[in-house]
């Protein structure tokens, strides 16, 4: 096997999922929601199979790029359909660096961004952010940190494992930043319909010449392997951009892209998303004030399934073992700066009586 299968070692969230089953432990690890995907989304899917079964075209379902060209107030023709944002980000890598190039992230990461640079020969740096009483992107390190060899920034907003949610400010610093650079920007909105206050600005709209924008069906209809994502591109890039993906899945499930475009639309009439946030930002309450009354520092999310906390000289397989509660360590996003110590990731994408009960036990270990 070629070296670059060093890349191929078990991720932490499969890792955390793992090792929750083998102990019975309450799973506040991998994001996936405990609650099923909504019937209209199963209903459109069952008429589906057996209808729309083959090959799509590797740009995706027509009806489907529109649905999302039409919810997102885009162009059908800067719309790519992919397997999920995995698939999304990996052919925006394949796409936009090669080897020698740089791409800037911020840290804590999502797992995918490094490996998927690795493979595309690019060298990740990464630009800490900021731990006071909330996570802050600090500005002028990530300016410092472009270097003429820099091709891309690559954002999460809202912010994965953080939380956090990009001012207007900081969204048109960054922007600013990137045009002075002449960057392009990467901006996984995966989470972009998951947000507790403001709903977040979508990069895009502040620069659509230079953003490729990464969003997710499986995110926002709760289906997250349906692996069902996509691509908005800067005006006249969406065919290479979609070419690349042609060599890897050729296209995604035809009939779930046919369910998710006939959802798209019913999700947003019927009012799904402001129902998915407000369960959601019940279940944030109800972790955090939990885990505060333990006598611990969170830092209270604005947007996505996941609280960030100080769970200061606890080890991570220490709490699935002995806590029965998998958590994701914070130095699982930290590849080159140090991470906060005691930082840990909890997922409350998962029932209020799940929440109740890994806090029960958290209480009983601490
Ligand atoms: N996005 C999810 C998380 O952050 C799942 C990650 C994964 O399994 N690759 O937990």
């Amino acid at each position: 096997l070629h070296p670059r299968t060093e890349l191929s070692r078990e991720s932490i969230f499969a890792q955390m999922s793992r090792l929750a089953a083998e102990h019975g432990a309450i799973n506040l690890g991998q994001g996936f929601p405990s609650n099923p995907p909504p019937p209209f989304l199963l209903e459109a899917a069952r008429r589906a199979i057996g209808t729309v079964d083959q090959y799509t075209p590797p740009i995706g379902l027509p009806q489907l790029r529109e649905a999302v060209a039409e919810d997102l107030g885009v162009s059908p023709q800067e719309v790519i359909i992919t397997a999920g944002g995995t698939e999304a980000l990996h052919a925006l890598a394949e796409a936009l660096y090669g080897p020698g190039d740089e791409v800037v992230l911020l840290e804590p990461y999502f797992d995918v961004y490094i490996p998927q640079a690795r493979m595309a020969g690019a060298e990740p740096v990464m630009v800490p952010m900021r731990l006071t009483d909330r996570w802050e992107v600090d500005l002028s390190a990530l300016e410092q940190a472009i270097t003429p060899r820099t091709k891309a920034l690559l954002l999460t907003n809202p912010y994965n494992p953080t939380g956090s949610v990009l001012s207007r400010t900081e969204a048109e610093q960054i922007v600013a930043l990137a045009r002075r650079h002449d960057l392009w920007i990467i901006s996984d909105e995966v989470y972009d319909e998951l947000y507790f206050a403001e709903p977040p600005i979508s990069l895009r709209e502040l620069a659509p010449e230079r953003v490729f924008t990464v969003g997710s069906a499986g995110k926002r209809l709760e289906a997250t392997g349906w692996r069902i994502g996509w691509i908005l591109t800067p005006p006249g890039l969406a065919p290479q951009v979609a070419g690349m993906r042609q060599w890897s899945s050729f296209c995604s499930a035809a009939p779930l892209q046919a369910a998710v475009a006939e959802a798209l639309p019913v999700a947003r009439r019927e009012g799904f998303y402001e129902a998915l946030r407000q369960g959601y930002k019940a279940r944030r309450d109800l972790l955090e004030s939990g885990l505060k009354s333990l006598g611990l520092k969170t830092f209270s999310p604005a947007g996505t399934y996941f609280l960030t906390a100080l769970l200061p000289g606890l080890e991570a397989e220490a709490l699935v073992r002995e806590a029965k509660v998998a958590a994701i360590p914070g130095s699982a996003f930290y590849i080159q700066n140090p991470a906060p110590k005691g930082l840990f990731r909890f997922a409350f994408c998962k029932t209020e009586a799940e929440i109740e009960q890994a806090l029960e036990r958290l209480e009983g270990y601490l």
